[in-house]
């Protein structure tokens, strides 16, 4: 059965070796002269009270454990998002710091060369392309923060292997598919470690336009299925509300059933806190954005159009930016005459090009940052 387990209210090195001992301790997963690979969740270059990147003193715990094992060599590796470097995401988040202050070696993986491997049993990427540097090591450690997301619902272990693909990789299938993506990802490269960091966690519009939440929580476990719904199950979710975990289970890479996992420490029930969820709805949100939608993906342009709502939102920027009217989708019934901006919003709503700005991609990365404000 596999085991996970929740330490609460601990310092970062405290939570993370209690977590990491209360599951097996750190001499049954790293073997002395392995290659340690870990990697954070460093998405955007935001420190660690925004609640949206790993904080680096769980990095720093998990270092230090894996050095205490006997690791060869351990490198701390990311990349964020593709609008970011990763140089600034370390910078910034304070990972550069810790990663130097620990004698481990920091890889910036959008500087990295990429190989391509062959995955038979992945679904989508049969092919994939993953860092030379990872595939040098033999062990992977995920360090996730705990958060929502809005077009995976919650980005714990499964969804932190997203930043492990080149940026080409990252930007394909992340539509619908992205919940069968991720789990190819970690197909190809399974971690022999999950440690979450929910010591500040982030609720609703993740991953970057959410709240930070103050949790105190540590959550370890090898089965990264298992880690991932025990995780879920405390943010309030079923573990089967989450695509991802579900298909990820199917595929025989752990175990979604909480009634066969064993937890220890805290219980679920004494670490839950019900998360606001978070949404990719554009339609009737904001007064003065008018949103026509067709056949239009839910994970895909429609919730790139409502990350770019809340980046507006977030900023202050809303009311500034006046009527605003999105075409999103194929075959989305529009009006002749259009009052205000109007912004056409993926490849499939390209007959309405004229209309507006029309912003192209499959999904239209495009949109974020796009609206500013009137005059
Ligand atoms: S362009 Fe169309 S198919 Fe592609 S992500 Fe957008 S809505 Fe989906």
């Amino acid at each position: 059965m596999p085991v996970v387990s929740i330490v609460k209210g601990e310092k970062a090195s405290e939570a993370v070796r209690k977590a990491v001992d209360l599951i097996s301790g750190i001499q049954k997963i790293v073997r002395k002269g392995d290659k340690v690979f870990i990697k954070p969740n460093l998405v955007v270059p935001l420190a660690k009270e925004s609640g949206a990147t790993t904080d680096p003193e769980v990095v720093r715990a998990v270092i230090q454990i894996v050095r205490r094992a006997g690791a060869s060599q351990i490198k701390v590796g990311d990349a964020p998002f593709f609008f970011y470097k990763s140089r600034k995401a370390f910078e910034v988040t304070g990972t550069q710091t810790v990663v130097e202050e620990e004698g481990a070696e920091a890889v910036y993986l959008d500087e990295e060369e990429y190989l391509e491997i062959e995955s038979p049993k992945a679904k989508l990427m049969n092919t994939i392309k993953l860092p030379k540097v990872l595939l040098d090591c033999n062990k992977l450690i995920t360090v996730p923060k705990l958060k929502t997301h809005t077009m995976c619902r919650v980005s714990l272990a499964i969804k932190n292997q997203i930043g492990l693909l080149s940026p080409e990789e990252k930007q394909i299938y992340h539509r619908t598919d992205i919940h069968q993506k991720v789990v190819d990802v970690t197909l190809a490269a399974k971690p022999a470690l999950a440690v979450i960091d929910g010591l500040t966690a982030f609720e609703g519009q993740g991953p970057t336009y959410g709240d930070a939440v103050d949790m105190g929580v540590v959550i370890a476990g090898t089965d990264v299925v298992s880690v991932d719904a025990v995780t879920s199950s405390i943010m309030g979710f079923e573990p089967s509300e989450i695509p991802h975990i579900r298909l990820a289970a199917l595929r025989k890479l752990g175990e979604m059933d909480l009634n066969k996992i064993e937890v220890r420490g805290a219980s679920i029930s004494e670490a839950r806190k019900n998360f606001k969820r978070p949404s990719a709805d554009v339609m009737g949100i904001y007064p003065n954005i008018e949103v026509y939608v067709g056949c239009a993906c839910y994970e895909g342009c429609s919730a790139w159009a409502r990350v770019e709502l809340d980046r507006l939102r977030k900023h202050g920027l809303l009311e500034k930016v006046g009527k605003i009217n999105m075409i999103i989708g194929q075959d989305a019934k529009v009006p002749e005459k259009l009052e205000g901006r109007t912004y056409i919003i993926g490849d499939c709503a390209e007959e309405h090009k004229d209309k507006g700005i029309f912003v192209p991609g499959c999904p239209a990365f495009g949109i974020l940052g796009k609206i500013q404000p009137m005059g």
